[in-house]
């Protein structure tokens, strides 16, 4: 199957959140930062979740001109945040590498996560960064939408922007998202075969708040579902997201990368080198 038009050269792609940081790629990042630029993905989100995966996304930022930082814990990992971790954090927000919040949120999925008081407790705070900061959230939800709207309307994320991540919400779902102002990114599971009603939301969704992204090493896109992911994997999502929509791999190649560089206020820099 082509992935773009053929003759055509792909347009610009944008993986807006993958791990590079995780030890599955830790030790050979050019390798896959190579692979994913033979396929004009030319610039991806390193997006952080505790401590130390914080840290390798600032170092791979300040490596690489393509990757930039989105710094915070996910639910499962907020029970090492103290006093010395936060007051480094606000250091760290501060590091031009440095362009969102996240990955946080909340996810009463697992029995064995953080209590639900507790998860809130760490979400609310790094909100209130990003607030303070004037950074886009990255958010994380599992079988917690409601609480989860709550707790970023409360934070009036609409001023300081914010992207729902891999989401498999509704359409009514996303539209209470999209009403704060926020984007939606879609991830491989938005090309699964059963996830019909994944699809049905992503032909919701207006084309200037679209976003996609790999979540790699998790959730490889259809063909490669089962198989490690990696962020070139984002040109299948593009390409299935086209389809769904009845529009060219470029067109929504374009749309996504533009998207992106405007929530994380990167057109500024388009030029810089
Ligand atoms: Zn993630």
């Amino acid at each position: 199957m082509a992935i773009y038009n053929s003759g055509n050269r792909p347009s610009d792609g944008y993986d807006t959140h993958t791990h590079l940081n995780d030890d599955t790629f830790w030790h050979d990042v050019p390798a896959y930062e190579a692979r994913a630029r033979e396929f004009r993905i030319v610039e991806m989100n390193i997006v952080g979740y505790d401590a130390e995966s914080n840290e390798r996304a600032i170092q791979l930022a300040r490596e690489f001109q393509d990757m930039h930082a989105i710094i915070g814990w996910q639910p499962e990992d907020i029970s090492e945040i103290n006093d010395a971790r936060l007051a480094v954090y606000r250091q760290q927000l501060q590091d031009d590498n440095v362009i969102g919040v996240g990955e946080t949120g909340l996810d009463y999925y697992w029995d064995d996560n953080p209590s639900a008081a507790n998860q809130k407790q760490a979400f609310r705070q790094q909100l209130a960064l990003a607030h303070e900061f004037k950074l886009p959230v990255t958010v994380h939800t599992r079988s917690a939408m409601n609480d989860t709207y709550d707790l970023l309307k409360e934070a009036h994320v609409e001023e300081f922007g914010g992207v729902m991540h891999s989401f498999t919400g509704t359409p009514a779902e996303a539209k209470q998202f999209l009403d704060l102002g926020m984007y939606i990114s879609f991830s491989g599971i938005a090309t699964f075969k059963n996830a019909k009603d994944v699809q049905e939301t992503v032909k919701s969704i207006p084309l200037d708040r679209l976003l996609v992204e790999t979540d790699a090493p998790y959730l490889a896109p259809t063909p490669m579902r089962g198989k490690p992911n990696e962020p070139m994997y984002v040109h299948y999502i593009i390409a299935h997201i086209a389809e769904l929509l009845g529009k060219t791999y470029n067109e929504i190649a374009e749309i996504t990368t533009e998207n992106a560089r405007r929530l994380w206020h990167l057109d500024q820099q388009i030029n810089e080198d």
